[in-house]
């Protein structure tokens, strides 16, 4: 049955159509569009999932846009908390303190009544675990603890280019970016990124980024050692000869499918809304398409205007749209806008197969 995905369009902006935008009243409609959002049964409060981004950039989701959000869920009087997971590829937000300097630098957790809070913070609630399930590539997997007993989910995404998946949308923050760190770093072995060496300059850039120092540079070109590398891919997003790429494109293929088990398994854990509805609302921002945020460091990418905000209860129509949405815009192979030759295709088939949602939609503007 097809989905219903809510669609809010930026105004145009003319010849200004790739400066900064203000999607607030976006937002505000599509949370009432898709709503109405009560509080769940877990009684806690509500968790808006934003993107902090890395040292150094804006941040993906500003905290202006999380205030929006949290009250239009539940008021402006608090009961809503702002956070983001643990990296496993970045620096500034691989550990609690790193992530909350990083967060509190770029305005999160400001105000009192919409505190900011590690998710998978490993000093907090433990966290959720999410069965295997037969004939499965996971064997189990875990959620960040800050979902447990909370009393709705809002996932604010900003749809961006990622080196195994090709860009980000809702199932893969499901599955992914909401996971526990351990988990995060399960879901990312068996991807061995290789040099190729042919186009390796020995810039050093690669091993700057690489948290795990699993890259050195001999003679010249840098060498991946498989023993410590956890296949984060971060390194492949920086190098501007594009030289670093996976050994065996079935990883990748590999990844995307354990991705999306993780986030169709990861869907009965999530908060429960009233009469059994899914407490989960999730909304793919598809603003500041070509700033610094949604592009990786090097690629070469096709610049586009910003679309809108997209929003609905199940992640894959959402992403499907999403993606219909960039691919109408860009009149090219999405590719061509990440800069990674693979795309989240197989991945929403998956997690489609799997039972987590529908990729047929119905588009409704708001
Ligand atoms: S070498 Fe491995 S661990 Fe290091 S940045 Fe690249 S993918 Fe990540
Ligand atoms: S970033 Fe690319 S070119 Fe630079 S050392 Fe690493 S692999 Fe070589």
């Amino acid at each position: 049955m097809a989905a219903e995905v809510f669609l809010w369009r930026l105004p145009s902006q003319g010849g200004a159509d790739l400066a900064p935008a203000d999607p607030r009243p976006g937002l505000r409609r599509l949370l009432q569009a898709t709503g109405p959002h009560p509080r769940g049964a877990g009684g806690g409060p509500w968790v808006v999932k934003v993107h902090v981004g890395p040292p150094g950039r804006p941040a993906g989701i500003a905290p202006a846009w999380a205030l929006e959000a949290a009250t239009s869920l539940v008021g402006a009087r608090g009961g809503a908390v702002t956070t983001d997971t643990l990296s496993v590829s970045t620096r500034g937000l691989e550990t609690t303190q790193a992530l909350e300097a990083t967060a509190r630098a770029k305005g999160f957790g400001a105000l009192p009544d919409l505190p900011f809070v590690v998710a998978d913070d490993p000093g907090g609630p433990p966290a959720l675990p999410v069965p295997g399930q037969p004939g499965r590539r996971l064997a189990g997997h875990a959620l960040a603890g800050i979902l447990r007993g909370a009393g709705g989910l809002c996932v604010l995404n900003p749809v961006r280019a990622h080196p195994h998946l090709g860009a980000v949308g809702a199932v893969a923050t499901l599955g992914l970016d909401l996971a526990d760190r351990l988990a995060k770093l399960s879901l990312h072995q068996g991807i061995r990124p290789q040099v190729d060496t042919p186009l390796c300059a020995g810039c050093g850039s690669c091993l700057d980024v690489c948290l795990y120092d699993a890259i050195v540079i001999r003679a010249g070109r840098a060498t991946i050692d498989h023993n410590l590398c956890t296949g984060c891919g971060e390194c492949m997003g920086v190098c501007f000869m594009a030289g670093i790429a996976p050994e065996e494109a079935g990883g990748l293929q590999a990844f995307q499918e354990a991705v999306a088990e993780a986030a169709a398994g990861s869907a009965p854990a999530l908060p429960v809304g009233a009469a059994g509805q899914s407490g989960a609302i999730y909304v793919n921002f598809l603003v500041q398409l070509s700033g610094p945020v949604t592009a990786s460091k090097t690629r070469r990418r096709l610049p586009i205007a910003g679309i809108g905000l997209v929003a609905s209860r199940d992640p894959v129509a959402l992403d499907a749209a999403t993606f219909e949405l960039l691919g109408n815009r860009l009149s090219a192979p999405l590719a061509e806008w990440t800069g990674y030759a693979q795309d989240p295709g197989p991945l929403l088939a998956r997690a489609e197969a799997l039972g987590l949602g529908s990729r047929a939609h119905r588009l409704r503007e708001v």
